[in-house]
């Protein structure tokens, strides 16, 4: 080969790439289930579901926010509630800055009030980006608040759940959670006050097991996984093989566990239309 040759050779190679490279490749995203490719930007658009199989990715706690209240209506509450290490366990001080870094300072769970479709709500959405959304002493406290001032201000709570389970790092402390969020939602209820719980993909362990169920409604995500132990342990137990669809949101639903299985881009509307059936039922109970 001549240099001349090779240089002509080389000069085609890289024009060919720069072609290629017009449409950068983190524009493409793909559908891990039925292999899809498209434009990140439909994904984007269709609320992170696959245009072609209506698969369901994750959905990040701030987007839920943004779907589920009026522009410029959410105000966020108790951002100033911190996870402490107090058992000294061991890495956890450090895992919560590392934690903080990527999932932002509000622990597990935002919690705040906003408005939908001009109806006042007590929102928590779990955050999973922040150690897999576990439940610790903050996402509990923050539950158990919110709860109250549902019951204080009579405003209905929504809660969008995510979770891994508790947070093993608090032991206990996290464990008993579960009685402290239940104890203050069956205040609410007492006081006639809706709660409807949102099941998102994965919803496990302690919060399936306390406030993800006591919904007065309870929806899921279409394929969400919700259960409390994981499918293996369940099978080691018990020696069985489990049924098809097992701890999915539509076989539960099957069995009666949960309400309805709503599509994300139906979630919205179908929450709006909810808060206005039961607060217009509560209003008329008041008036009577
Ligand atoms: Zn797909």
């Amino acid at each position: 080969m001549t240099v001349m040759a090779w240089f002509k050779k080389e000069r085609k190679t890289r024009t060919a790439t720069r072609e290629r490279l017009e449409i950068p490749a983190d524009a493409w995203e793909k559908c891990e289930s039925c292999g899809h490719i498209d434009i990140r930007e439909k994904f984007e658009k269709a609320l992170n579901v696959c245009p072609e199989c209506g698969t369901h990715k994750r959905f990040l706690a701030e987007e839920y926010i943004e779907l589920l209240t009026d522009e410029g209506s959410w105000k966020e509450l108790y951002p100033e509630l911190q996870s402490v290490d107090p058992l000294t366990f061991e890495h956890y001080a450090e895992r919560l800055v590392s934690a903080r870094k990527k999932g932002g300072a509000s622990d597990a769970i935002y919690t705040g009030f906003a408005k939908l479709e001009g109806h006042p709500l007590n929102l928590g959405v779990m955050n999973f980006r922040f150690m897999g959304g576990s439940m610790g002493s903050v996402v509990g406290e923050k539950i158990a608040r919110l709860a109250r001032r549902s019951a204080e201000k009579k405003i209905p709570m929504v809660l969008v759940c995510t979770s891994g389970g508790a947070r093993m790092q608090e032991g206990a402390l996290s464990l008993m959670q579960m009685a402290k969020t239940s104890a203050a939602i069956a205040q609410m209820k007492l006081a006639g006050i809706p709660y409807i719980s949102i099941l998102t993909d994965p919803t496990t362990g302690g919060v399936s097991a306390s406030f993800a169920m006591q919904g007065d409604v309870i929806l899921a995500e279409p394929a969400a996984v919700i259960g409390f132990a994981g499918q293996r342990v369940i099978k080691q137990t018990i020696g069985q093989d489990l049924p098809e669809g097992f701890q999915t949101a539509e076989f539960l639903l099957d069995k009666g566990q949960i309400d309805d299985v709503v599509p994300r881009a139906s979630l919205r509307e179908t929450t709006a239309r909810l808060l206005r059936h039961m607060q217009g039922h509560r209003l008329r109970g008041t008036a009577a």
